[in-house]
């Protein structure tokens, strides 16, 4: 088996990547290494914690000397990396020139012949803007492509490019052919222009719908997604391998990454890390090489940060917390959410829930709270009570009333998720309860409903639900939602 999956929490995996030169262990992310020679040397990137790294096999292809250094001493001789080495096929070179000068047998055999652990054949990224059309033929040659290096891989890991745009059926269909190929692993590509404009809710789109055609055996990397507050959203929605280039380009740039975002260097007399490069000097006074090494230990914290997060099932709450960082991040976890109802099944429960502001009303847990609603039996009469009141009218009848679940019976206020979730009343997740309480009153009509709660859930109650049950106000004063520490 080459992917194994150890952990699950949200839509992401702690997974197990075998590959001829050793296991990593994913979501990873790979640095981008320039065949020409990078900043940082191979060894300072195993030091910073690098597992894996990725290059670009066309480039290497087209210059006499190294090609023939790599087809003597194996990619990994040429680049000093004794581990997993990816490389990309010219793909990028494509969408950024318009062609290459190689055929997809040459580079498939190139990659082969130069030991790549994981090799792309040459597909054709379709930009954002392409028609429908346009795009269906462009997968038509990625199909065709991908059979031609099907047939010529005999030890590399191939990996079957998802393309389509931002048409998802074609995504969709692209993924169901790749899986339906055997490839071993998948790779969404196109999307760097979707980066570089902040298009993160197109993003959530692309990548949700080439899961919808992917297998879950097969990893799947996210071609130019490797920003630390990009990272954990796409580790959450089921992307496992991430390459980095910024690490490098932003230090060209004088650019400093944190996990939040990125700062002018010039602009940081003082470093707020406490990586080697660092320690050493601070961020204005930082060469190019300073400062790359300083970005890829951001990038490969983060990546760390987000398997532990998966390891506590705290990757949501993680993502709810980074995507704060840029209104387009914050555009695209609101997207996610409107996906919460197909995400549901696959979402693993005991997930750390902490209300993180109205987008966490929309977390799947709440919805899956909900459809319990529809089933739990109920007495004739039941009363449903932001307090605790000093007796129920029946016994089974009285249930009480969270923020954004809504209605739960007392025995399941100590399990999952009403027990160690802590949340917040504001008006999102008042409403989000009530629609609870609509599921619930909705799938039990015989029973006579009364809801007794302070007068802001009395007045959220919308007209057509209020002729279905008695409402109280009361004011005998404000309980707290949250459950007295646990969680925090
Ligand atoms: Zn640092």
């Amino acid at each position: 088996m080459v992917f194994e999956v150890l952990a699950r929490d949200a839509l992401g995996r702690l997974g197990r990547l075998e590959t001829p030169h050793g296991r990593v262990e994913t979501p990873l992310v790979m640095p981008v290494v320039r065949p020409s020679g990078s900043i940082l040397p191979p060894g300072e990137m195993a030091r910073l914690g690098a597992k894996m790294v990725i290059t670009n096999a066309y480039l290497l292809h087209q210059n006499g000397e190294r090609r023939e250094r790599a087809l003597r001493e194996g990619v990994h001789g040429l680049l000093g990396w004794r581990g997993p080495v990816m490389t990309d096929s010219g793909a990028y070179q494509l969408a950024e020139y318009g062609r290459v000068e190689v055929s997809n047998r040459e580079i498939v055999e190139f990659q082969e012949a130069i030991g790549s652990d994981l090799a792309v054949p040459l597909d054709v990224p379709t930009g954002p803007e392409a028609t429908h059309e346009e795009a269906e033929r462009d997968l038509g040659v990625t199909r065709g492509r991908l059979q031609e290096a099907l047939a010529i891989r005999r030890r590399t890991l191939l990996v079957a490019p998802v393309q389509g745009a931002l048409h998802l059926d074609l995504r969709e269909r692209s993924a169901r052919e790749a899986r339906d190929t055997g490839a071993p692993v998948a790779a969404i590509g196109g999307v760097v222009p979707l980066l570089d404009s902040y298009r993160y809710e197109d993003l959530v789109e692309v990548v949700l719908a080439s899961r919808r055609g992917l297998s879950r055996a097969m990893p799947v990397h996210l071609f130019g997604a490797g920003h630390p507050i990009t990272m954990p959203l796409m580790a959450a929605l089921g992307c496992d391998l991430f390459d980095s280039a910024s690490y490098a380009l932003y230090a060209r740039d004088g650019r400093y990454i944190t996990p939040r975002g990125t700062l002018r260097a010039r602009d940081l007399p003082e470093s707020p890390c406490p990586c080697p490069a660092c320690q050493r000097a601070a961020p204005r006074e930082m060469d190019e090489a300073g400062l790359a090494a300083h970005n890829l230990h951001v990038t490969l914290a983060s990546m760390s940060e987000i398997r532990n997060a998966i390891r506590e099932g705290a990757l949501w709450d993680l993502v709810e917390q980074t995507c704060r960082g840029h209104p387009a991040l914050l555009e695209g976890l609101r997207r996610a959410l409107q996906h919460s109802e197909e995400m549901e099944p696959e979402w693993p429960a005991a997930s750390r829930f902490l209300y993180r502001g109205s987008e966490s009303s929309h977390r799947p847990e709440v919805l899956r709270h909900h459809h319990t609603l529809r089933h739990i039996p109920l007495p004739p009469r039941v009363l449903v009570t932001d307090k605790n009141p000093p007796h129920a009218p029946e016994p089974g009848g009285m249930l009480h009333l969270k923020p954004a679940f809504g209605p739960y019976p007392p025995e399941l206020s100590e399990t999952y998720p009403i027990g160690p979730s802590w949340t917040l009343e504001d008006p999102e997740s008042r409403r989000m309860a009530i629609e609870g309480l609509r599921a619930l009153v909705e799938s039990h009509p015989g029973v006579q409903f009364t809801l007794e709660a302070d007068p802001r859930w009395a007045e959220a109650i919308p007209e057509g639900l209020r002729g279905k049950m008695e409402v109280r106000p009361s004011n005998a004063g404000r309980r707290p939602s949250g459950d007295g520490g646990r969680g925090l």
